[in-house]
């Protein structure tokens, strides 16, 4: 199969990449590199085997007539980019929304003229500032007001759902949406705020470890090979198109426990530090304090279960970041 990843230099698509590689298909990326780098993709293309099936274009998916091309010679496509990283959406308001409303029409425009089967990535941000757990697809949405640009990334995806969901609807378009929730591994890098890599490099080098507020707020971590693991399977999935899916973790953690976590697991003599928010971002920024998803729709169709715990997770990355030094 002819595979194409929109964002296939990021984290996550990076890693899709490779697995449809293993897999012996072509993969066709496309990424502006606004965020993700060849890096993520150099060990694949040292492998012979892989470059041979592995192509990538460096390029906005703004850019209509390589969209069209790309899309019009694949089997399905993966709609993996997006501004993404709260640090980054507060930095670069205007051309997140532009790159996750006007890019994610265009490429549904023409996965629905070239009748391609189309998996987009949304987030778990859709949720919006909820409270109570766990978070279910069908579940209502709160929105803090747009003067607080954190949200502006959460109702640009909330936008991209709606367009992919009218588009199965009218044009009966095989689009999947998925919710990634806070996904973590190799090759995620920190710059973006991601708190894992974050903590995890200020322990290795010992610094303090940034705790953001009262560190009280939580979240769940999920294992990006299992991250990928989920995709592949709804888009197998015949009954997949036209519905929402979470995708995160089980094990709910917060923040303040995570660094200690990490400063013992690192054997680190960092210390743990609380910065108040407004220290840590502009005014306008409001935290989400609990983010646990149900993923028993997933479940449900596809019998997909999580294979890898927080304490693997840390593992590992921990390993990557030593390796890296
Ligand atoms: N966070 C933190 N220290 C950091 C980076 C993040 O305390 O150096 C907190 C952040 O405020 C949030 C959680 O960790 O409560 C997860 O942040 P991240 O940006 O990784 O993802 P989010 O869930 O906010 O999208």
């Amino acid at each position: 199969m002819r595979i194409l990843i929109t964002g296939g230099a990021g984290f996550i698509g990076s890693h899709l990449a490779e697995a449809y590689l293993k897999q012996g298909d072509e993969v066709y990326v496309i990424d502006d590199l606004s965020t993700g780098s060849l890096d993520n993709l150099a060990h694949l293309q040292a492998n012979e085997e892989y470059a041979k099936r592995l192509f990538v274009h460096v390029d906005t998916i703004l850019n209509h007539d390589i969209l069209l091309q790309m899309i019009g010679t694949c089997d399905v496509v993966f709609h993996m980019a997006a501004a993404v990283g709260v640090q980054y959406i507060l930095d670069n308001p205007l051309r997140s929304i532009r790159i996750n409303i006007r890019g994610t029409e265009m490429v549904l425009d023409l996965c629905a003229k070239f009748k391609k089967k189309v998996l987009i990535a949304s987030s778990s941000e859709v949720y919006g500032k909820h409270l109570h757990a766990p978070l279910v697809e069908t579940d209502n949405i709160i929105y803090g007001p747009s003067s607080k640009f954190r949200w502006s990334y959460a109702a640009s995806k909330l936008m991209d759902e709606f367009t992919a969901l009218a588009h199965h609807r009218e044009n009966g378009l095989e689009a999947i949406v998925v919710r990634f929730f806070n996904t973590v591994g190799p090759r995620q890098t920190g710059t973006y705020g991601m708190v894992i890599p974050r903590l995890v490099s200020q322990a290795l080098t010992g610094k303090d470890l940034t705790v953001y507020g009262d560190g009280e707020q939580s979240r769940t971590f999920t294992y990006v090979e299992d991250v990928v693991k989920a995709v592949m399977l709804l888009v197998k999935h015949p009954e997949a198109a036209g519905e929402v899916f979470n995708i995160g973790g089980v094990e709910e953690i917060s923040i303040k426990d995570l660094a200690y976590k990490i400063v013992e697991k690192v054997g680190s003599s960092s210390q743990v530090k609380l910065i108040p928010y407004e220290e840590a971002f502009p005014a306008d920024f409001e935290d989400m304090q609990r983010r646990l998803p149900s993923i028993e729709k997933l479940k449900n169709l596809t019998g997909y279960a999580p294979t890898t715990d927080l304490n693997a997770i840390l593992d590992k990355v921990i390993e990557f970041f030593r390796n890296k030094k």
